[in-house]
């Protein structure tokens, strides 16, 4: 693996000097002094800057398997630092053609995996900026009501909320972290609910919402349904596998018929930060955006992607990076779809072994590759085993042999149904989360598993 991203970023040289024949046919001109570097001078700060990212936990490594952080695909970073020598802005044709191509294709192609007959889309900045755009526009068509999600739902739902104006209804989990539908019935029964939000994925846990149960409310109820597939969406790909539960990969074939979806290419999609989307089914929503910008369309007659964004520039880099990484890892289930498989096999796999220690128990199987567990105690208080968790979770990640790194999740009593035992003497009780989002985590499962165990 090392190894294959060093021989990769090897091409890095060859690419820069072909940009550089390109750069060459404009007229000669002499850099400024007032840019002038000494070499020395750059050396230094590099070496310092290196040294102080070495208080980082290791993300790209498997033993990092705490939150849904990993270093992007070399494919991407290369394609992002040459097309960053340019530096296109992709918020209009002005700024940055080649990439904005690059973005209107790769949109295509996310909204095809999602199985959007009609669309329009683009990157953005990050999942919340797209779940916000998503809102804002469910908020345009349903001025005066609210928008729902669950109690799983990330929290910058409500926070967005605020900021576009719009009253927020939450709708309670069943036993499997999912939205309730009695619960999200009963609540459209009052008429007050115009946008659901359902999650593909939910960041705790990886639950998928039942968005194809919830499509058939719409027979007896008018509202939208926007999914926020921000870390799962991509899982979709492997709704045709037996790779996921039948729950699971039914609500992941209904996003076809959802208002508004969003996916974070930098989440499950090999990217650098700086690069979430929303794709919209019905193109018609683009004249809510509308704006006359006095500055920036002027080369072209075609669409401007800032004429269908809330957010102005955004790195055309972003483009060119994800549009590399998907000629190389296609949006099909043997492409990005193989890696999805693996983090989700590594989560099975996982389980199992938790299940069958007598230590360890699950909080809730698996949807996708999140791990959530907890140490069993003799008392079954909560406030212990939140003792337990917080004591192993330093344990195992200042080990000086051998640390891995994990995350905590605070859950609610809710969560907890088939556990019975449980003393609640807390109102949540701190549980290990385990985000697997690397395909290395598939063999490496069992070393995590002897680590904690070794920590009890
Ligand atoms: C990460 C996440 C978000 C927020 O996305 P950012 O890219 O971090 O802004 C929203 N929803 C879900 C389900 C997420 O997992």
């Amino acid at each position: 693996m090392t190894n294959n991203t060093s021989t990769i970023l090897n091409l890095l040289p060859d690419a820069l000097n072909r940009l550089a024949d390109w750069q060459a046919r404009w007229h000669e001109y002499e850099v400024d002094d007032t840019l002038r570097l000494p070499e020395d001078k750059a050396r230094t700060v590099l070496a310092e800057l290196v040294d102080r990212l070495g208080d980082n936990y290791p993300f790209w490594h498997p033993s990092y398997a705490g939150q849904m952080l990993k270093p992007p695909h070399a494919i991407a970073s290369m394609a992002y630092f040459i097309a960053q020598q340019i530096n296109p802005n992709n918020h209009a044709l002005d700024g940055g053609p080649a990439t904005a191509k690059m973005e209107i294709e790769v949109v295509a192609e996310m909204a095809r995996m999602f199985g959007y007959e009609t669309h329009l889309g683009h990157l953005t900045s990050s999942g919340t900026i797209a779940n916000l755009e998503a809102l804002w526009v469910a908020r345009h068509l349903h001025p005066t009501k609210a928008v729902a999600f669950s109690t799983e739902a990330h929290y910058t739902h409500g926070r967005m909320c605020e900021v576009i104006g719009a009253k927020t209804v939450e709708i309670a989990v069943d036993g499997r972290g999912r939205m309730d539908l009695d619960d999200l019935r009963a609540r459209l029964k009052t008429g007050e609910i115009g946008t659901v939000v359902m999650t593909s994925g939910t960041t705790a846990l990886g639950a998928v919402d039942p968005i194809d149960e919830a499509m058939k409310l719409r027979r007896e109820f008018e509202f939208r349904i926007h999914v926020d597939g921000a870390y799962g969406g991509f899982f979709k790909l492997l709704a045709e596998t037996d790779a996921l539960d039948a729950d699971s990969a039914a609500a992941f074939r209904a996003i076809a018929e959802s208002d508004s979806v969003v996916v974070d290419p930098h989440k499950h999609g090999l990217q650098p930060y700086g690069c979430g989307s929303v794709l919209f089914r019905d193109p018609a929503v683009g004249r809510f955006y509308k704006h006359d910008s006095p500055y920036t369309y002027f080369t072209s007659n075609e669409l401007h992607l800032g004429e269908i964004s809330l957010e102005c520039s955004r790195a055309g880099a972003a483009a060119a990076a994800l549009w590399a990484t998907l000629q190389c890892f296609p949006l099909t289930a043997d492409g990005l779809g193989a890696i999805l498989r693996k983090t989700r096999a590594a989560a099975l796999r996982w389980a199992e072994l938790i299940e069958s220690s007598e230590q360890l128990r699950l909080v809730l199987a698996p949807q996708l590759d999140i791990v959530n567990f907890y140490a069993t105690t003799t008392s079954h208080k909560v406030s212990e085993t939140s003792r337990i968790t917080h004591r192993v979770f330093e344990a195992l990640m200042n080990d000086a042999e051998h640390p891995i790194y994990l995350a905590k999740f605070n859950a609610k009593p809710s969560l907890f149904a088939q556990h019975q035992d449980l003393v609640w003497d807390e109102p949540t009780m701190t549980v290990f989360r385990s985000v697997l989002m690397r395909p290395e985590h598939l063999d490496y499962v069992p070393a995590l598993h002897e680590r904690v165990l070794s920590k009890l």
